[in-house]
This record gives C-alpha cells, structure tokens and sequence, in this order.
C-alpha cells in the first residue's frame, strides 16, 4: 500500500518555513507498512493543487493533505479536493453549530467567511479538531478502489492529534496486514560490481523484495529484505532469493548466517579444535586485531609475530637470509617461508602471513604499492602451503591494509573448508 503527502502553502515555498507534517505522518504510516511514495509542497493555487490531487491519486492508494483548511481566501484544500473528484460539498450542522458556540463564548459576531471550515466533502467522513477549528476530512476516493484523500490542518499540533487519534486506527483497518524479515549473504573475494552484476538478475524486479549491497574494504553485505502479509511469506521470500544468489556467488558467500569472517573462521577452528598463528609485515597486528576482536578467540588463536624488518622475519620465523636477499621480502616464497616458520615456531595447525607494499612510496627494489603476498600453511606432511598474490591499484595505505586482512582472513577460510572443518 503506497501514500503521497501534499503540504499546502505558500510560506513552505520560501526559504523561511519548512514541511515538518510530513514527517511525522510518513513515520507512523511507515510503522503500518505504508510506502511514501512521493512528497510535495504545493502553493496557496487552486489550479496547482487539483493538479497535483489527480496526480497523487493517480499513482497512490492514499493521498494526505496538510494544510489549507483555514477560513481565509488563501485555504483551497477543501475546494481543490472537491473540484479533483468531481464531487459537491455540503455545510456539516454539527461542525458549523461547534464553530457558531465557539464565537459565542467568545462573544463575538461569527464572520460569515467562517462557514467554509464547516464545508465538507459529500460522503466524507469528520475528523474531529481538538485543538482548532477546522475540522479534517477521510474521503473515500470511491469503493472499487478504496483510494483515499484525507485532509488534515496545517499547524503541527493540530495535525498531530488529528492524525493520532482519528486517522491510525482508519489506517490500520485498510492498511494490508504486514510482516518483514530480512536475509543476509556476507561475501568476499570478490568486487561489488562483480557481486552486483551475479545477483542482480535474481533479485531485480521482485515485488515486494527491497535488496541492498553494502561493501566496505573487500567485505560484502547483501541484505534482502521482504515485506509480505504474513511473516511465513516474508520467510520464503528471501530465503528463495538468498538461496538463489548464494548459489550464483558460490564459494564468495562465507556465511548466511551474518556472521563476521573472524567469526566464521574461529567456528571452524574452535570446533575441530585447531590452532592458529600469524606473522605479520605489512598489516603490523591487523590481522590478530581482527581475529582477536571475537569473544572466545584464545579457545584456537595462539598469537601473532608482527616481524617488519628483514632481521627479526630471519630471527623470529627462520626466514633464511639468502632468500630474502634473492626474493625481496615482498615475494611470494618469504610469504611461504613465513607461514611455515610461524606454524612451527608457535607449534600451530595454521598459520597465516602477511607481506607486501601498502605504500605510500616504493623503495626501489620493492614490488609496486599494493602489492601482497599471503601465505597459508596447514597441517599435513609435509606441511601444505598455499600463497596468493595481490595487487590492489590503489595508493592508500590503510585500505592496502584492510584489503590484505580481508583477502588472508578469506585465504584461510578457504583452507578451512577444503580441509572439511566445519563452521558450527
Ligand atoms: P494553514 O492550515 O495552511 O493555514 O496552516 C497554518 C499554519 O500551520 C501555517 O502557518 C504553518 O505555520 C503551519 N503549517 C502548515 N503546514 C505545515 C507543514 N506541512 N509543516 C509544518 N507546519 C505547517
Ligand atoms: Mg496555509
């Protein structure tokens, strides 16, 4: 069900006087499930607005007016509303006897302008004001349709009491019933673009399904989020689509249950009681930062050798010398040779390095910035390793970084389920 909102007057067309109604009627038709479709803000212009009421009525299943409901020349909702739908207004007796005791305890003469705030549309039902005068108004469009124009008054506080206490439980009577669930892919190793242009197809174009891709530094969120009648249908809906892109996406997908890398990878080593090392150039403790961050992670991560000079990956890890003299330390063999140090220095399962340029300057011999090189060794005999390049065109030192975290977290993860450990 679909809602657009008029503001009436001109003073919301200056830089002076901004639209709030509108705001505190779209958030409590969002809470009913009702979609702004559109907002506008009309002038004081008759011509403009029955324009705009057609419009509205065109598109939406309910159309809300604020404003214009005053006894002044300048208030042409009510004549705007009538005129859109082809329809007669009436005096109401009770609104316009309510308004005449108004003036009498007032002890004034009632101008005869004010009768227009007691004119109401022909089948409208009143929308009792308990803080003003003009009354606001619930029209149903016709019955076939059920489309509905309400008109409500300006001030805020009108509006507001108005809105809360006639207009929700109407609302809520033709408001279709709704419920919402949402379902998660968390992807990596893999750009947005690419990502985008996989499930797109699967998810484009499906009613009632609002689909979002959040990426930050190499992770990937997709969120699929379905508004249905019932809650079983809101299930099936996103578990279809979910089910659909893991399957184009495939090894990309790391969980459906929206869980962090981290936390996927300590699931699987904490269940097949497995530890796990890193050594560290280039990220300088980001790896262990990110794996450390999950409550329970002593349970299988011993810790971490950040060894940044050539000398402490030679002292430390028994990188050979000679090899990363011959290599560089940026290479893909002092990436193996690191591994498979950490793994036995620290008496691990696994262990994963981490080596490369970030930036911002190259120096000479170095591999270009954005280079890294990740290494993964696993139990087996002799020792398994496997080693990645990657290069990331980009100059920022920080996301060269988060990057190489990312792709190592993703490397192992990999690792993990070629060796069937299972996350639980
Ligand atoms: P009206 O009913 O058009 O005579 O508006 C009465 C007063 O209500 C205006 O002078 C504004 O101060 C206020 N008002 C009208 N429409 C809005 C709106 N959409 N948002 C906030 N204030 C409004
Ligand atoms: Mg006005």
């Amino acid at each position: 069900m679909t809602a657009e909102i008029v503001a009436v007057g001109s003073e919301m067309l200056t830089a002076g006087r901004l639209d709030t109604n509108s705001l505190f009627i779209t958030e409590h038709l969002n809470s009913l499930g009702i979609e702004v479709t559109a907002k506008h803000v009309i002038g004081d212009d008759n011509g403009r607005l029955v324009t705009a009421i057609r419009r509205a009525l065109a598109d939406a299943d309910i159309l809300i007016l604020s404003g214009g409901l005053g006894p002044t020349e300048d208030d042409l909702t009510r004549d705007a509303v009538a005129e859109a739908l082809g329809c007669q207004m009436l005096a109401d007796a009770e609104t316009l006897h309510a308004i005449e005791q108004r003036f009498r305890t007032m002890k004034r003469e009632m101008p005869a302008i004010n009768r227009r705030q007691a004119m109401v549309l022909e089948g409208a039902e009143i929308l009792r004001n308990d803080k003003g005068t003009a009354p606001g108004q619930w029209r149903v469009v016709d019955e076939k349709s059920g489309k509905v124009v309400v008109m409500l008054p300006g001030p805020p506080s009108e509006l507001k009491s108005m809105f809360t206490r006639e207009c929700l439980p109407r609302l809520a009577a033709i408001a279709p019933p709704t419920a919402i669930h949402t379902a998660v892919l968390r992807v990596t190793g893999i750009s947005e673009s690419q990502l985008d242009q996989t499930i797109a197809p699967i998810y484009l174009n499906r009613a009632n399904l609002a689909t979002t891709v959040l990426a930050h530094d190499g992770d990937l969120q997709v969120r699929f989020r379905a508004q249905c009648a019932t809650l079983d249908a809101a299930i099936a809906l996103t578990e279809e689509v979910a089910a659909r892109a893991a399957e184009a996406l495939g090894e990309h997908v790391y969980s459906r249950l929206d869980e962090p890398l981290e936390v996927v990878i300590g699931n699987r080593l904490a269940a097949a009681n497995s530890t796990l090392v890193v050594a560290e150039s280039a990220t300088g403790g980001g790896l262990a930062q990110r794996i450390t961050g999950v409550a329970g992670s002593s349970a299988y991560f011993i810790g971490g050798y950040v060894t940044y000079s050539k000398k402490m990956k030679t002292d430390v890890l028994g990188v050979p010398a000679a090899l990363l003299e011959e290599f560089g330390a940026v290479s893909k063999e002092t990436a193996q040779a690191m591994a498979e140090g950490a793994r036995l220095a620290a008496r691990a399962d696994w262990a994963i390095s981490i080596t490369g340029n970030a930036g911002p300057s190259t120096d000479g011999s170095e591999a270009p910035v954005g280079t890294v090189y990740i290494g993964v060794a696993g139990p087996g005999n002799p020792i398994e390793i496997t080693v990645t390049h990657r290069m990331w065109p980009v100059n920022d030192r920080g996301r060269v970084r988060a990057f190489a975290v990312q792709s190592a977290l993703d490397l192992l993860n990999r690792r993990l389920i070629a060796h069937g450990l299972l996350s639980a």
